[in-house]
């Protein structure tokens, strides 16, 4: 416990982020009271500006300012394939390989019933309502860890019944494997050689 309650409860907000520990908080902590006025306020102004300006795309359900995010309002995308990933860093990682040039449909999780996350808390009925709507292909391109293998088989049952084409990424996604950490090759590869699911 510090001597001041204020910055104690900061080192704790900052412990909430996933990857900081304590001591990582005290030193961003320490780092900011350094020079508090300007530091903290532009720390300050970005959360509020990120708190009151994001939100999620109307049709994709990825991180945007607007109603739709970019890659939804640019006519120049292939709305005939669909991508499906868990979350809005997924997206970002296969975007940076330009290998995909069609949209998206960010699912907000993955399925785990043990955290009390289930169909109703992803976006699942909208993604049957994009696939009704009639692309050709969605790709199911979820990582290779036992949460998503379920997600997957999941959304494939669900998508099946529609006329529309399943595929998941090809080799390359090593078995526990988390998408956002594939290097942008291997990613790559496994867009372009994407497979029947
Ligand atoms: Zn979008």
């Amino acid at each position: 416990m510090f001597s001041s309650n204020s910055i104690d409860g900061l080192i704790r907000a900052f412990m909430t982020l996933p990857g900081i520990g304590r001591r990582s908080a005290e030193r961003i902590v320490y780092h900011l009271m350094a020079d508090p006025h300007s530091r903290i306020t532009a720390l300050t102004e970005a959360l509020t500006k990120v708190d009151s300006r994001v939100r999620r795309c109307a049709q994709c359900n990825t991180l945007a300012e607007e109603e739709l995010c970019p890659i939804c309002s640019d006519p120049r995308r292939d709305p005939g394939k669909v991508c499906v990933v868990a979350e809005p860093r997924d997206l970002e990682a296969i975007e940076a390989t330009g290998a995909f040039r069609g949209l998206y449909h960010v699912l907000g999780g993955l399925l785990s019933p043990l955290d009390g996350v289930g169909p109703r808390e992803l976006t699942c009925d909208r993604l049957v309502e994009r696939a009704k709507a009639g692309p050709g292909e969605v790709v199911l391109a979820l990582s290779a860890t036992v949460e998503a293998e379920a997600t997957a088989s999941y959304l494939m049952d669900l998508l099946k019944p529609l006329p529309v084409r399943i595929t998941r990424l090809a080799r390359g996604i090593p078995a526990g494997g988390s998408l956002e950490f594939l290097d942008p090759r291997t990613l790559t590869q496994a867009v372009a050689g994407r497979v029947e699911a």
